[in-house]
């Protein structure tokens, strides 16, 4: 059973999960699982070597045959486990407690690509909504708090198959980095009574020099403080705190801005290894007014080393005006 610990000091959570044992010798640089040639588990008539899935959109076909066009199932060596009970209990000065959470994968489409970039608009936006309604149904479970929806791409990103395919874990806790963005805006609100994301959409757009794309639905930022050279954010361009409360037509208009920067991106850097993440509202709430959701992308260009380990800021190559220009001028 996976359990979660806490750091006494900065009351920070780690998940020590067993499950997935490795002992020393597995942590020699391992390859992506599935190389061209083998039998990718994510393809479709491969359905029985994966869990059951939890959702599928499909075109024909029944539950786990081919046809679908995009499937959700259980990641078949999760971090964290949804049975069992969630005691929390304390162990001298430290706080324990049980391994209890979701961890599913999404399967973004059946074609064997790597690159979401590399699908069509209408199934990206079918991943986003395979996002809508898992966020939706694991609110009815009361013990999690937290639903991070994130995509490894490429080895350096932590991809272990090659197969595109995003990530949730939900959680019984809100993370730390989420929490502090959480209280950030709420500081922001109380002191201005407006959304600090709107008033950065607002400003940047007054100022062009670090918007990458902007359309009715969204707008592309290289953030004004980046952490790592050509990070980028999506935001809705109108106020919303939760992906799954957006209307319909956002899903097609964000699925076709997220697949011309991921070409644009690939097009610029050389098809980088990158990780993108969802930032939403939480699962306790419906509709904050401080909160606003969005996309971050993070191509892997830089490491992380002992300056960022240390100090826990970063050191950032290229300016976010550089970048931002670079990629407009970029074609997708
Ligand atoms: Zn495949
Ligand atoms: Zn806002
Ligand atoms: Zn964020």
């Amino acid at each position: 059973m996976p359990e979660f610990r806490k750091e006494p000091v900065t009351g920070r959570w780690v998940i020590v999960s067993t499950d997935r044992a490795k002992r020393p010798r597995d942590f020699i640089r391992t390859q992506v699982v599935v190389q061209k040639k083998g039998i990718c588990p994510f393809c479709p008539g491969n359905e029985n070597r994966t869990p059951p899935e939890i959702l599928a959109f499909r075109a024909h076909g029944g539950p786990n045959q081919p046809g679908w066009t995009t499937r959700v199932i259980p990641n078949k060596f999760p971090a964290l486990r949804v049975e069992g009970d969630f005691d929390r209990e304390p162990d001298g000065l430290y706080d324990r407690m049980n391994g209890i959470g979701a961890h599913e994968v999404i399967i973004d489409c059946p074609e064997h690509i790597a690159s979401l970039g590399e699908t069509t608009d209408t199934n990206t936006a079918n991943v986003f909504w395979a996002f809508r309604e898992r966020l939706a149904d694991l609110k009815n479970d009361v013990r999690l708090k937290y639903t991070l929806l994130f995509k490894n791409h490429g080895e350096p990103a932590g991809a272990s198959i090659e197969h595109s395919h995003s990530q949730l874990i939900a959680l019984p806790i809100i993370p730390m980095a989420v929490q502090e963005e959480l209280d950030g805006s709420r500081r922001y609100f109380d002191l201005h009574d407006r959304c600090v994301f709107c008033d950065i959409i607002r400003q940047e757009r007054r100022d062009g020099k670090r918007v990458v794309h902007e359309d009715e639905d969204v707008i592309v930022l290289a953030p004004y403080a980046s952490r790592f050279p050509f990070e980028l954010w999506i935001l809705p361009r109108r106020h919303a705190s939760h992906l799954e409360f957006a209307p319909a037509e956002i899903y097609r208009g964000l699925a076709s801005t997220l697949g011309r920067l991921l070409r644009k991106i690939d097009r610029a850097l050389e098809c980088p290894a990158y990780n993108f993440v969802l930032h939403n509202g939480t699962m306790k709430e419906t509709d904050s007014p401080s909160y606003h959701w969005h996309l971050e992308i993070i191509p892997r260009l830089t490491r992380v080393a002992g300056f960022e380990w240390g100090s826990g800021f970063y050191i950032n190559p290229t300016t976010p005006e550089e970048a931002a220009s670079f990629l407009r001028d970029t074609i997708a």
